[in-house]
């Protein structure tokens, strides 16, 4: 079932207080319902902002930090975007109401194939999925306008920021996973790479290789 209006309305007005403003990236989560892309006893907690665990011991992110990371990236309707983390899924539905077309990839086949069902359901179509190790990014897709990674690397991939076009944007957490993270911006120039930092967050790592599901 999805969620009331009220609910709904509660859920913008805390990401609107926690500084999700941008008109655009609201009425997407607004759009998406969550509740989808959490199963089982914590689909109730859907409209909470907090992460909640998912398959494969992995987690769903909290909702504003989706929202500040979606701004972040200053999408255009005719952006070509990668996300390396696909989880859920829910971050991706997102961007595909704000882009042209999402790639998104993770390390876990299941998570892939969950994500693929939903976005089936929900009617979209302009998302295309791989399992793989996002971290060489998609050499056959590239170069992209915006790239955003969801679990945290150490340094922003170098394979990446290759794959980004110029003026391109990519938004990615940068940091140890057990320690406090920073939410980075980088830019693409002409001449070299603009970073940003924007906050602290918190995120799983970038791993290397396949899961095991
Ligand atoms: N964006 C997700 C949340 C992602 S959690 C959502 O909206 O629900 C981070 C995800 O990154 C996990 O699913 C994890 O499997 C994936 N991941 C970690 N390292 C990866 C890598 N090298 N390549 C692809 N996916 C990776």
């Amino acid at each position: 079932m999805s969620a009331s209006a009220e609910v709904k309305m509660q859920f913008l007005f805390t990401l609107r207080s926690k500084g999700v403003t941008d008109p655009a990236v609201l009425m997407a989560m607004e759009r998406v319902d969550r509740a989808a892309f959490v199963k089982g006893i914590f689909a109730d907690r859907a409209y909470q902002d907090m992460p909640l665990p998912i398959s494969c011991g992995q987690t769903i992110s909290q909702p504003s930090i989706v929202g500040i990371m979606t701004q972040a990236l200053r999408i255009s309707p005719r952006d070509k975007i990668l996300e390396v983390g696909t989880g859920s899924g829910y971050q991706a539905a997102i961007l595909s109401h704000l882009a042209r077309r999402v790639y998104t990839v993770d390390r876990y086949k299941r998570l892939v194939t969950e994500a693929q069902a939903i976005f089936a359901a929900q009617d979209i179509t302009n998302i295309t999925t791989f399992a793989t190790d996002g971290s060489h990014g998609l050499p056959d897709q590239a170069p992209f306008d915006r790239i955003l990674l969801t679990a945290a690397a150490e340094d922003p991939p170098g394979t990446l920021l290759q794959q980004l076009r110029v003026g391109g944007i990519m938004v990615l957490p940068v940091g140890q996973s057990d320690a406090v993270q920073s939410l980075i911006r980088v830019t693409r120039h002409d001449s070299g790479f603009d970073y940003e930092e924007l906050r602290p967050v918190r995120f799983v790592p970038l791993l290397e290789g396949l899961g095991a599901d």
